[in-house]
């Protein structure tokens, strides 16, 4: 495996935003599940990453890093072992003229172009084709957020069917009240995080599985079909217990800030915006104090400001939220009981 900035500089060359870029991540998605080492093989200007499989001494394929397209590379050492592999390549996608090297070489612009390829390849065999060898690895998933997982859910629950996600099994995922199958949310979530098609092959869903972690580690409570829903807000402990019993607003409050997923969402939008979490009261960085392990301090708090505003239904938005540290979060949850019930 090679350094991800080696990685970084070879997809600079593609245009940000454009199908090539997600064709070239569609691949490195692809060969990482297939086992490749991926290499930078970059010389001067030249951006190219090299395929090597495991059981391979030098790599078999590599791809050239235009602005709007890729140029992937059968390399010179495959026909010895598969001496129809070229000809066959030239009937698929057309023959290669000025070939001094001895490559085969063609061009993709887009992700279905590298689902051709790569079926061509598997049709080779050589290209790992077992259903294990298209499971993404988990760093790919990495750029999914709670953000996307939000709009997925949305999607799903606004009617949205056309994703070739079957229906949940064993699990279901709560979200503002309906049940919706964990892995179509997650598909559909990381296909937009992605910007290729993520698809019910690339990935599993279960206990233990990246797809599972990221959607709880994002606010997304996962539950067994059996399982009852629970439509209060988890009570953390027992003070908020004691106040919310005799404060519905306090009820209201912990519903609103506790909102699937929200949570998750406003913590990356805050980091994306100050370049760290630190709390909105007394500006504690607990970063700075206790490490990385500090975030978990930062809690996220609904600034009540005008109750008259929120009617039932009122739905809760970023801009309603603030980060808060734990003490100060406390604080203001007290605050909030004392105007309810008054003092004492
Ligand atoms: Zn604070
Ligand atoms: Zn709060």
């Amino acid at each position: 495996m090679t350094a991800p900035d080696d990685i970084a500089a070879v997809r600079g060359v593609l245009e940000p935003g454009s199908p090539a870029l997600a064709a070239f991540d569609y691949l490195l998605a692809h060969a990482s599940a297939a086992a490749f080492e991926i290499a930078d093989s970059s010389h001067g200007t030249i951006r190219s990453v090299a395929f090597r499989a495991p059981s391979d001494s030098r790599p078999h394929f590599s791809a050239i890093a235009n602005p709007r397209h890729i140029t992937f590379y059968l390399l010179s050492g495959l026909p010895s072992a598969h001496p129809a592999l070229f000809a066959a390549a030239s009937a698929t996608f057309g023959s290669v003229t000025d070939n001094r090297k001895g490559e085969y070489r063609v061009r993709r612009h887009a992700p279905q172009e590298i689902d051709t390829l790569l079926d061509f390849l598997r049709t080779q065999a050589v290209w790992p084709s077992r259903p294990h060898d298209r499971r993404f690895v988990r760093r790919t998933f990495e750029p999914v957020s709670a953000a996307h997982i939000r709009r997925a859910a949305q999607q799903l629950v606004a009617g949205y069917a056309e994703h070739g996600f079957g229906p949940s099994t064993q699990y279901d995922l709560l979200f503002e009240g309906h049940r919706l199958p964990p892995k179509a949310v997650f598909g559909i979530a990381a296909t937009e995080a992605l910007g290729f098609p993520v698809r019910p092959v690339n990935f599993t869903a279960g206990d233990g599985e990246s797809c599972f972690r990221i959607l709880r580690e994002n606010g997304f409570p996962i539950v067994s079909k059996g399982e009852a829903l629970d439509s209060e807000p988890a009570i953390a402990d027992d003070e908020e217990r004691a106040w919310s019993e005799g404060a519905q607003r306090l009820v209201t409050h912990l519903r609103r800030e506790r909102a699937t997923g929200l949570a998750a969402e406003k913590r990356d939008a805050f980091r994306a915006r100050h370049g760290r979490l630190y709390c909105e009261r007394c500006e504690m960085d607990p970063v700075r104090t206790y490490g990385k392990a500090g975030e978990a301090c930062i809690e996220v708090h609904h600034r009540e400001t005008h109750v008259a505003d929120m009617e039932a239904g009122h739905r809760t938005r970023l801009e309603d939220l603030m980060c808060l540290c734990a003490n100060c979060h406390r604080v203001a949850h007290r605050e909030l009981a004392g105007k309810q019930i008054g003092p004492g």
